[in-house]
């Protein structure tokens, strides 16, 4: 189906720009549904996943709302509202089915490169906290997902599942913890580079690393001229798909302005850079197996939730404590300091303004992070670790996350903290912007990009969605069987924790 012509100008059905997790997880998708379409990908950095999608960028939790509690948001009546989290939830279980098929066909080697069970935990102190995780608890332990979660207030109890939290704290603390053995700590930079590798080998597939996509103009009869520069030879090269996906993480916004379609119009990015603190001392990484959660401070952004992580990242256990926000005007981590200012432009300057004016509490908090010094990091580490010594952690940088900025009727515009597909109408192009709940939830983004863009061929893939996927067209959140089936069978291709028989 490819073809060159004399001026180098090359013909694709497909081509995706980035290469992290979401180009990876769309690409293995069509590779899998066409596997005769020609699929290009383009890398402006001279490796895979060094963006967003590597490991130390971020925190690698497998996000099912276990243990975030900024998925159950308690209610003006008292109660906490689960909605948000069963969603979350469905869809990790169907990206592990996914994985967990690629891992069946040999796609994928070994499971422990990429996944590994860690409990997730929640834990949090003060009478008002503890109310709330008591109650969502209570509502939690209902849904058959969140099934085998364990609930303690208990100082003794608290400290057998997370002794470097407890050890050094006050014993008249009110506490309170909840645990889910089955959770799981991701690698996605090692996921995608392993789905990579196995595109590599496919004969329509391409990837081309330090190439930059640098324009993109629609053509008369609706394919997409794509230039992109070779950052070695400094070449240009021109590329003409029937398909394009934007997956360029926090260079997304400024090709989706490039695109010039009317669906992109009226979008801004509000950067948000992460620090983490990673503990250098093997003695104190030792004594902490869990991922734990606890509450945000008031204004913060959802993505800030300070955890403190156990990660398993190349094989070697490593603990890290934040996230601690940050500002900066890139857009990538190996962006430019320029990416914010010219991303403003007259369709998007009035919602820009509005999420401004409209969030002076993140404004606020962002500041207070941006001051804070090592004493401060110390001891907003000590709330979870009592016992941290300075000489034990060091700051390093995460990743970049560029949160969307959208056009709101009533307001002008809105701050959104999730993830959003903008997809011209004709299916042509489809651009993802916003980084949360991100990565663990890839699957699923794809599956609906591909129904979005893809609405007539998509009824005549069910078959080989059911394949990658077997509960497609079902319901993970209402079918109990189902759902404990499907975890089950996960579980055990991937070699992660089963759920204990007296807790299903
Ligand atoms: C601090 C932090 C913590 C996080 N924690 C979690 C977590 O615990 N769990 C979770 O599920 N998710 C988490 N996320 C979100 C998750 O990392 C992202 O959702 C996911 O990695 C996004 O993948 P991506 O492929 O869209 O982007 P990326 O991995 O950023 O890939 C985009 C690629 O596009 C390339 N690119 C950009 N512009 C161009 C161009 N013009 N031409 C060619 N290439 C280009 C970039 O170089 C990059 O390699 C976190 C993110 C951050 C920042």
């Amino acid at each position: 189906m490819t073809k060159s012509n004399k001026n180098t100008i090359q013909e694709k059905d497909a081509v995706l720009i980035g290469a992290g997790i979401m180009s990876a997880t769309l690409g293995i998708m069509l590779n899998q549904i066409l596997p005769e379409a020609s699929i290009e990908v383009f890398e402006r950095l001279d490796e895979v996943a060094a963006e967003s999608s590597d490991a130390w960028n971020n925190a690698g939790t497998g996000h099912s709302a276990l243990c975030e509690l900024n998925y159950t948001p308690e209610l003006a009546d008292g109660s906490v509202e689960i909605k948000k989290a069963i969603n979350i939830a469905e869809q990790f279980e169907v990206s592990k089915e996914f994985w967990a098929q690629l891992v069946s066909k040999g796609i994928l080697k070994n499971p422990s490169q990429f996944i590994r069970s860690v409990p997730h935990m929640s834990f949090v102190w003060g009478d008002a906290n503890v109310n709330y995780l008591r109650k969502r608890y209570e509502t939690m332990k209902e849904h058959h997902l969140f099934k085998g979660m364990e609930y303690s207030e208990d100082h003794q109890v608290i400290k057998e599942w997370i002794p470097l939290v407890m050890g050094g704290r006050n014993d008249d603390q009110a506490v309170a913890a909840t645990k889910m053995d089955i959770g799981t700590d991701v690698n996605f930079g090692a996921l995608t580079r392993c789905l990579f590798e196995y595109l590599k080998k496919q004969p329509n597939f391409k990837l081309r690393l330090a190439h930059e996509v640098r324009d993109l103009e629609r053509l008369p009869d609706g394919r997409w001229k794509i230039e992109v520069r070779n950052s070695t030879t400094k070449r240009k090269r021109t590329i003409i798909a029937k398909f394009v996906f934007i997956g360029a993480g926090g260079g997304a916004l400024p090709l989706l302005e490039k695109s010039d379609i009317k669906e992109g119009k009226g979008f801004g990015g509000f950067p948000v850079s992460g620090q983490w603190l990673r503990c250098t001392n093997p003695e104190v990484i030792a004594k902490h197996e869990a991922k734990v959660y606890g509450k945000a401070a008031v204004g913060s952004p959802p993505m800030s939730v300070p955890h403190l992580d156990t990660r398993i990242i190349d094989g070697k256990k490593a603990l890290l404590f934040g996230p601690y926000a940050g500002f900066s005007t890139k857009f990538l981590k190996n962006g430019s300091w320029l990416d914010l200012p010219a991303s403003i432009k007259i369709n998007n300057i009035r919602p820009m303004l509005a999420a401004g004016l409209d969030n002076l509490k993140l404004t606020k908090y962002l500041i207070d992070q941006v001051r804070q010094s090592p004493d401060d990091r110390i001891e907003a580490l000590r709330e979870y670790v009592p016992t941290a010594r300075k000489e034990d952690w060091e700051l390093e940088i995460a990743g970049q996350r560029v949160q969307v900025i959208k056009k709101d009727p009533v307001h002008g515009g809105v701050l959104e903290f999730g993830t959003e597909v903008v997809s011209s109408a004709d299916g042509s192009i489809s651009a993802l912007l916003g980084a949360s709940p991100g990565a663990s939830t890839s699957v699923s983004i794809m599956i609906k990009l591909l129904q979005k863009c893809f609405p007539e061929q998509v009824k005549g893939w069910d078959d080989k969605f059911k394949k990658m996927i077997p509960s497609y067209g079902k319901s993970l959140a209402n079918d109990a069987n189902l759902a404990t089936e499907t975890r089950r069978k996960s579980s055990e291709v991937l070699e992660l924790q089963q759920l204990v028989e007296e807790n299903i």
